[in-house]
């Protein structure tokens, strides 16, 4: 539970607040942008929540807070979170879900769900907290495991083990890790009619997508949406294996034709297929100045 006598002195009055274990790690800032905002190197609450949907993001983000920073001081509040933790996973487009519950282990990445009739997949691990457990048991269980690259993997031994379901990742990220399928350098790997793995190395040397239904491209870290720049971007400060190899990797993604851009840390980003092509072409353009 976050600590109320290490209340963030950049916070505004009021039940939510942030404390000052927040890791920076900006998923409180998508999940409630009305609540949660950034104040220094860590985030803050610069407004209160007005409306019950802003409340109800303001508690989602409070559950899915890796390193629990976040707080309401209201009883009232307090009682609800219960309710917010049975909105997660929360959809996001379709069959497509935000499970919310960020690992700090993960450094607080995103993971996703997608619900499908050959079985579910989740990319990347978030928390193996039991009421997420309950709640994917009730979506259909998992079938698969897609792990984008070896930083966000979390708990995905927990989840393999309790689903039973088969664990895919790139073959130069894998090591000493029990993965059931791997792909190599920038290769595809057809994992079903509406899935294909992309090898991109770049971010490490074994990052990879996955293209959903030639709607939603799973990113990792290796492409998100920068609400400060307007753009989409790769992490250069955080690129752990190779910049250039990144941007051949980035140029191979412009075969593809795909709507939603979903990552592990950044922004997610929807547009039409034509203007995330677009989007993609000026990435590039960036990435190589
Ligand atoms: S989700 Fe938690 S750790 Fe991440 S930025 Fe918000 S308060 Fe900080």
């Amino acid at each position: 539970m976050a600590n109320a006598a290490k209340r963030r002195l950049e916070n505004v009055p009021g039940d939510f607040f942030v404390d000052e274990s927040c890791i920076d790690c900006d998923a409180c800032r998508w999940i409630a942008p009305h609540t949660f905002t950034q104040a220094g190197d860590q985030s803050a609450v610069h407004q209160q929540p007005q409306s019950p949907q802003q409340r109800m993001a303001a508690l989602q983000a409070l559950v899915s807070c890796p390193t629990a920073s976040i707080g309401a001081t209201d009883k009232a509040t307090q009682a609800q979170t219960s309710r917010a933790v049975a909105t997660l996973p929360r959809a996001i487009d379709g069959n497509v879900f935000h499970c919310g519950f960020h690992a700090e282990s993960s450094f607080g990445a995103a993971s996703w769900l997608i619900v499908r009739p050959g079985g579910n997949v989740l990319v990347d691990s978030p928390r193996f907290a039991m009421p997420l457990v309950k709640r994917i048991e009730a979506m259909g269980g998992l079938h698969t495991l897609f792990l984008t690259h070896r930083d966000d993997i979390a708990d995905h031994d927990k989840w393999a083990a309790h689903f039973g379901c088969k664990r895919v990742m790139h073959a130069d990220d894998a090591r000493g890790l029990k993965i059931d399928q791997t792909l190599q350098g920038r290769d595809q790997l057809q994992l079903a009619d509406d899935l294909l793995v992309i090898g991109t190395p770049g971010h490490t040397r074994g990052s990879a997508c996955l293209l959903h239904a030639k709607r939603h491209l799973f990113t990792g870290d290796h492409l998100a949406w920068s609400a400060r720049r307007g753009q989409l971007i790769g992490f250069r400060d955080a690129c752990w294996y190779s910049w250039p190899e990144q941007i051949e990797s980035m140029k191979a993604l412009q075969s593809l034709s795909f709507e939603w851009v979903l990552p592990g840390h950044g922004r997610l980003h929807h547009a039409s297929a034509a203007d995330m092509a677009t989007s993609l072409a000026r990435c590039v353009e960036w990435m190589e100045k």
